[in-house]
């Protein structure tokens, strides 16, 4: 489900084809334009590197993928990747030998 990056409203519409040929949606609320992943661009493992150091210094995360030249959506998928790749505190009981 696309959403839109200014609003965030789900309310969008496809708007026809860019010239790679990804699709292209519109916001019915806001009218902004856009396409979903624009480049799979490759984000480098320096770039990485400093979005971890800027994670852990707390700063908002528009401002980090300001920094790191990232989309939002992309660090935003980056860090509940990597939430997820953490072992959380161990919620599964352990079977305790029955
Ligand atoms: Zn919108």
């Amino acid at each position: 489900m696309a959403t839109c990056p200014k609003c965030a409203s789900q309310n969008i519409v496809k708007n026809g084809h860019i010239h790679n040929g990804k699709e292209r949606f519109k916001c019915s609320d806001c009218g902004r334009q856009f396409v979903e992943n624009p480049t799979n661009k490759l984000i480098s493992q320096s770039t990485k590197d400093l979005i971890d150091k800027l994670l852990l210094e707390k700063i908002p995360r528009v401002r980090i993928a300001k920094v790191a030249g990232v989309s939002e959506r992309w660090l935003q998928k980056y860090v509940k990747a990597k939430y997820e790749s953490v072992p959380k505190q161990v919620n599964i009981q352990l079977k305790k030998g029955s």
